[in-house]
């Protein structure tokens, strides 16, 4: 019943449609319907060309924003891993520390097997005795 009735719609819609098409047909000239065609696929060109311009535009410039960013993260992992004099600093991990007896996100592994904190590992720099009682700026914040 449903089906009967909505064939009886389209019918009636195709019907009409096509009852309607030449008196669109008479209403509009032939070369005006050429004329809007091919201005309608000059548009769409002219969108479909822009867009894509555009696009190729924008993904330059956000590839060589992206390189420089990349290349700065190098540059600043390859400079975190060299100290000041440009020496290389010892291999590092997470663990305690033998001096403080602390943990840390951040402890040297020193070639003499000793493991040190960045605090601990400075003061040996310097030429202090890292088991030294912790100051103050050694307390955790
Ligand atoms: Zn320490």
């Amino acid at each position: 019943m449903v089906s009967s009735m909505s064939a009886l719609l389209i019918c009636g819609l195709v019907a009409r449609t096509q009852a309607a098409m030449p008196s669109l047909l008479a209403w509009v000239s032939p070369s005006a319907l050429g004329a809007s065609i091919y201005l309608l696929i000059g548009f769409l060109f002219v969108v479909i060309v822009g867009g894509g311009v555009t696009l190729l535009i924008v993904s330059i410039v956000r590839g060589r924003r992206w390189e420089k960013t990349v290349a700065a993260e190098v540059e600043r992992v390859r400079l975190a891993k060299l100290r000041p004099d440009g020496e290389p600093w010892p291999p590092f991990g997470r663990g305690m520390c033998e001096a403080c007896a602390r943990a840390f996100d951040k402890v040297y592994y020193l070639a003499d097997g000793r493991r040190l904190c960045e605090k601990c590992y400075a003061s040996i720099e310097m030429g202090a005795d890292p088991g030294a009682p912790i100051t103050s700026e050694q307390e955790p914040s």
